[in-house]
């Protein structure tokens, strides 16, 4: 009798536990991946879906190099579990968890179903090091601050071995796939993906790893602000869908300390990071209604603006703030943006234009190809001040110091903003400010080749600081 491996977020067969277990019971085994667009909540933006469907195909090969293949469903997960199981007579289904509340709660459902059936559901924790619940305060309460959860949750996640993907797997013959290209997960008119430079897949992802531990880790505390450079690891797309597994990246950032490679400072802080996407998993699925509503809930009488203008040129990258525009174009183009533009641009919506966190939630969710629910919600969150260990409200990032600071030779914005590249340093950042002969000088317009901010900054800051002053007000 065969096993069903469901494989969901956690397309890898290295460091996979429920491979392992699937492997442990000596079946048959079946690997399926079930696209479900009902009870998933929100399905995944676009960026996401040409990502899944890049390492779906990824999956499939390395699966076909070991003698199995993947079977591919497209329904509601528990009716393409149940018709694979009739067709097939398998009475196990192993499979890594979900934390994010949904997911988690139809699991558990499906499992119950299933478990009524007679069919057995193994769940595990692939994605994350600890499972949430299994850090708590002092007094057994979900932790709200950053710094002793990342303390408790190094306590709680003890190092262990990694399981290699098998060398062969075999898939027995029956059961019928779907084919991926009738799925059309990839953007076709318009292929806003073409300038996608990613490599999806498990063996992306290791490579992904190692070019960073060879390169970048070594100067992470400083190369990780710098957009310009390519100081950060560039996992987190392969870390969302599960091709690398959080303890696999930690064993192998700890290896390179041991070995005297990086220094273990530096270890730590990028250690640090995988912690805040750990905290934000955890938070979530604590907190589940932070997905919809402000964690702190005095922030839910925001008066928010309805400026679809705004919000537009904020898409679109014509702010006519140049680190915000960059950013912003940075993310269509390649579905992805540096940490540190995605703190000034999510602050520039929320305190400059003073729009609803939950709209650039929303466009970030599909338009990276990392979006992920906990880590988009839980950052939003904190940049927009109402989550839990936030950024006070009234620190409003300059747009133009932070450019100025953080990409003083602008590498970053004379990349992604090229209109006003040859502009000098000095006025790059803050292209209004620059003397008239100088814009003429370097072909720069404005409000023609160039947009002239669309919000003046102290003006902007003021409203922001008004709006925060009227939530204090409130009985
Ligand atoms: P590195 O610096 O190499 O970090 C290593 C890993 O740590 C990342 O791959 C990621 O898994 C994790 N990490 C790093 N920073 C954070 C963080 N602040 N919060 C949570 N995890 C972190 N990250 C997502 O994975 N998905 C999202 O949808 C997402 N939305 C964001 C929205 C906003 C407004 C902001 C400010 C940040 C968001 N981030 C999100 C966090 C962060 O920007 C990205 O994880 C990071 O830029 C990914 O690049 P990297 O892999 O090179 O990071």
């Amino acid at each position: 009798t065969p096993v069903i491996l469901w494989f969901r977020r956690d397309l890898r067969l290295g460091d996979n536990p429920a491979l392992a277990a699937a492997l442990a019971a000596k079946r048959p085994i079946l690997p399926a991946y079930i696209l479900d667009k009902s009870g998933e909540g929100r399905g995944p933006g676009g960026a996401s879906r040409w990502w899944l469907d890049k390492s779906l195909r990824a999956l499939d090969a390395a699966l076909r190099q070991r003698g199995g293949r993947l079977i591919l469903r497209r329904g509601d997960s528990e009716a393409e579990l149940r018709r694979l199981i009739d067709e097939t007579g398998a009475d196990q289904v192993f499979m890594n968890r979900r934390f994010e509340p949904e997911a988690f709660v139809r699991d558990a459902d499906i499992a119950h179903d299933l478990q009524e059936a007679g069919v057995a559901c193994h769940g595990f924790n692939g994605s994350l090091l600890t499972r949430p619940g299994a850090v708590l305060t002092g007094a057994g309460k979900p932790c709200r601050v950053f710094t002793p959860f990342m303390k408790a949750l190094l306590q709680a996640a003890p190092e262990r071995p990694s399981t290699p993907a098998p060398e062969t797997l075999v898939t027995p013959e029956g059961p019928a796939g779907q084919d991926i290209d009738a799925w059309g997960l990839h953007p076709c008119a318009p292929d806003w993906s073409r300038g996608f430079d990613w490599t999806p897949g498990e063996a992306g992802a290791a490579a992904a790893l190692a070019t960073f531990i060879e390169s970048g880790l070594a100067d992470y505390a400083v190369g990780r602000d710098v957009p310009g450079r390519r100081g950060t690891s560039r996992l987190s797309p392969h870390l969302h869908w599960g091709e690398i597994s959080p303890r696999g990246v930690v064993r192998a950032v700890r290896a390179a300390v041991a070995d005297g490679r990086v220094a273990p400072a530096q270890a730590d802080k990028f250690i640090a990071e995988i912690g805040w996407r750990e905290f934000s998993a955890h938070l979530l699925h604590q907190f589940p209604y932070m997905a919809q509503r402000a964690f702190r809930p005095e922030f839910d009488a925001m008066p928010w603006r309805a400026d679809p203008e705004g919000l537009q040129a904020w898409k679109q990258g014509r702010t006519g703030y140049p680190l915000v525009d960059a950013g912003m174009r940075e993310l269509w183009a390649t579905g992805w943006m540096h940490n540190r533009v995605r703190m000034v641009v999510a602050s520039f919506l929320v305190k400059h234009l003073l729009i609803d966190w939950r709209e650039g939630e929303a466009w970030f969710w599909d338009t990276l190809v990392d979006a992920d629910q906990a880590s988009n919600v839980q950052n939003w969150q904190w940049v927009a001040g109402s989550g839990a260990d936030a950024a006070p409200y009234f620190r409003i990032f300059n747009p133009v110091t932070q450019g100025e600071k953080f990409d003083p030779a602008g590498r970053y914005v004379r990349r992604w903003v090229p209109e006003i590249r040859a502009l000098p340093d000095r006025w790059l950042h803050a292209p209004w400010s620059a003397p008239a002969a100088v814009l003429a000088e370097a072909g720069v317009r404005l409000g023609r080749t160039y947009p002239r901010p669309i919000v003046d900054h102290a003006a902007a800051r003021a409203r922001a600081l008004d709006a925060l002053k009227s939530l204090a007000a409130r009985p």
